[in-house]
Parts: C-alpha cells; sequence; structure tokens
C-alpha cells in the first residue's frame, strides 16, 4: 500500500496525517443548544470509539454550548460553520479543538482573515471542506464537477495560506463515488496537507455504508486519506462501526473484534444467521482485537473456528466450541450464544 505522507496537524491529542493511524470521526445529530443532548451523544460515540467528533453550529446559541460540552467529553471537538464569522470566533473561544469551514461561503476576507488569526493564536487547525454539492458557481461551464471541487479546495488553501496558515486538513466530498475518488486523487498530489475523506449524503446504512466504504476504501488503499466519516442517515455510532470495519478490511486499524461467519446455506441445521447476528451485536462496543468465527458445519467449519481466536462449528443442534485452536467443549444450540460469549470474555 502507498502511503502518502501527508503534512502532520494536530486536534486535540490527536495527531492527523505524517504517518500516524488514520482516525475515525463523526458528527453529533443532536441540536448543539442542547449541551446534555449533545454530550450524552459524544459519549455513546467515544464508547464506539469514535477519535474526534464534529456539532453543527448554526447560531449563537449553538455557539454557546460549546464551552458546556468541551469539558464533559474526552475526544477533540470540532465546530462546523457556515456564513457567519462570528460562530467560528465564538466556537474558538468556547474552546474547539478544530473549526470546519468553508471560506468560500464567507465573503469577505477581513473576516476570514479574523478568523484564522483567532485560529492561530490557539494553535487550531482549520478543515477546508468542499462539497459537490455546495460549489461556487463558475463562467466556465465545461469545467466538470471533480475540476471545480479541486479548484474550490485549492484556491481556499491558497487563502489561508496567504494569511499565513497552515493548520489545514482538507475535504473534498460528494455523493458521487467516482467523483469523489478522482478529486481527492488530483488534490493528493497538489497540495501537502491532511486529506479526510467521506462520501457526503451516502444514504441509509443499507446502501451509505457501501458506497462509502467503497469511496473511502479505494482511497486508502492508495495510501490517500487520513481522517474518515462514514456519514449515514442513522444513529451516529453506526458510522464509527462502520468506520473500523472499513479501516479492519484493509489491515489499518486493530480495534475492536472480527467476525468471521458463514452465509449459511442448505447444509445449515441451525439457525447461523440468528446467531451471527447476535454475537456481533453483543461484540459491537468490545476495544479488544480478536477473530471470531461463527460457522455452520463441518465444511469450512472447524478450520475456521480453530484459526480464529474463539470460534463455533456447528452441526444439527449442537456446536464444537474452541478457543486459541483447540476444542473447548460441545454445546446445545440454546446454549451457542451464552458459552460463546464466556469463552470470548475468557479468552
Ligand atoms: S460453512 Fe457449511 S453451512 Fe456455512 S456456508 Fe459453508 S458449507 Fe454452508
Amino acid at each position: 500500500m502507498r502511503l502518502r505522507m501527508s503534512r502532520p496537524i494536530h486536534i486535540g491529542d490527536v495527531t492527523v496525517g505524517g504517518g500516524a493511524p488514520v482516525i475515525v470521526q463523526s458528527m453529533t445529530k443532536t441540536d448543539t443548544r442542547d449541551a446534555k443532548a449533545t454530550v450524552d451523544q459524544i459519549h455513546r460515540l467515544e464508547e464506539y470509539g469514535c477519535q474526534i467528533v464534529r456539532v453543527a453550529v448554526p447560531d449563537n446559541e449553538a455557539a454557546a454550548s460549546i464551552p458546556k460540552i468541551k469539558p464533559l467529553i474526552s475526544i477533540p471537538l470540532i465546530a462546523d460553520i457556515h456564513f457567519d464569522y462570528r460562530l467560528a470566533l465564538l466556537a474558538l473561544e468556547g474552546g474547539v479543538d478544530g473549526l470546519r469551514l468553508n471560506p468560500g461561503n464567507i465573503a469577505d476576507r477581513e473576516q476570514i482573515k479574523m478568523v484564522v488569526l483567532a485560529a492561530k493564536d490557539r494553535n487550531v487547525p482549520i478543515r477546508i471542506g468542499v462539497n459537490a454539492g455546495s460549489l461556487p458557481k463558475t463562467t466556465d461551464g465545461k469545467q466538470s464537477t471533480v475540476d471545480r471541487m479541486v479548484s474550490a479546495a485549492l484556491e481556499q488553501i491558497e487563502l489561508l495560506e496567504s494569511l499565513d496558515f497552515e493548520l489545514i486538513k482538507v475535504s473534498v466530498k460528494a455523493f458521487d463515488v467516482p467523483d469523489m475518488v478522482s478529486a481527492n486523487k488530483a488534490l493528493a498530489e497538489r497540495m501537502p496537507y491532511p486529506i479526510h475523506l467521506g462520501i457526503t449524503e451516502a444514504g441509509t446504512p443499507r446502501c451509505g455504508v457501501i458506497r462509502s466504504a467503497v469511496g473511502i476504501g479505494i482511497l486508502l488503499h492508495l495510501g490517500i486519506g487520513d481522517t474518515i466519516r462514514v456519514s449515514l442517515s442513522s444513529d451516529p455510532c453506526e458510522e464509527v462501526t462502520a468506520g473500523y470495519e472499513i479501516l479492519k478490511a484493509l489491515n489499518l486499524s486493530q480495534r475492536g473484534p472480527t467476525l468471521i461467519s458463514c452465509p449459511s446455506c442448505g447444509r445449515t441445521e441451525v439457525d447461523i444467521i440468528g446467531l451471527a447476528n447476535a454475537v456481533e451485536e453483543r461484540l459491537l462496543k468490545l476495544e479488544k482485537s480478536l477473530k471470531v468465527a461463527v460457522m455452520g458445519c463441518v465444511v469450512n467449519g472447524p478450520g475456521e473456528a480453530r484459526d480464529a481466536d474463539v470460534g463455533i462449528a456447528c452441526g444439527k443442534g449442537r456446536g464444537v466450541i474452541f478457543r486459541n485452536g483447540e476444542q473447548v467443549c460441545t454445546v446445545e444450540e440454546a446454549d451457542f450464544l451464552e458459552v460463546l460469549m464466556q469463552e470470548i470474555e475468557a479468552f
């Protein structure tokens, strides 16, 4: 895998870029003005392994929540700002660790300068976030969406650089996967800053995880991307879980268990689908790296179960449990889940 060595920045105590491990981010879906609900949701995200969290700051009241939220959470906090530079200044005063903004939608250069100087004073990075859906208008009708995304990002990078600011992270997001991939590849060749990857408005978990895995996965495999977010119309904790699954599929993270489960077929004589889903649910918050195999029959079952850290190979109404490659016991179907979980806990 080719690694693009971006220029590292620090968002709170998290290093982004420069060869650091890829960071999994999410964004709260609560009303930021409700500090308690937002803190509660961030605590849940922390349990799932979220490493950086972003909150929307649409007005003064939301900005006023930041100093209430920040001391109660333990992961870096990014404020998402559009249009009004004063909200960025308030967020910085409130103690955010990062800003996400689109300098292109703050019209006045003096206002951008005030934000940039305040961020520089506090050593707070800014993510330039370009989205295909909100690109600046162009007079050149022939320019492709990809070219427009890259141009918009480079223009905004130049603007921050002209103010002597280099604590920059960049994202160019689109719903269209080939466009998103092409834009990020072009951008990665033309600037040194860390890149945040995501498919914007990716959809519900059923489709959004796949779109995200394809787009983010292609780029990560090329060595491009320093932070990721899987944007889903769902509980944000699902975004974090999906993010780690993408990283684990590329051997870029060891966090949490990996579940190997057979799809079941005409040979299966137990409810393997129900068991696999129940095990997955119970493993969701586990941080420990381990392989768990849930297998339906004697064809591949014993081999996979033996190769995993903990596994079960099922037969007719019964299953053999393995731990560390050794056969531990035989259990009845009604006890599959509990005995398997006991072995996982014992591992
Ligand atoms: S492991 Fe056995 S039950 Fe599962 S899909 Fe393969 S052949 Fe079918």
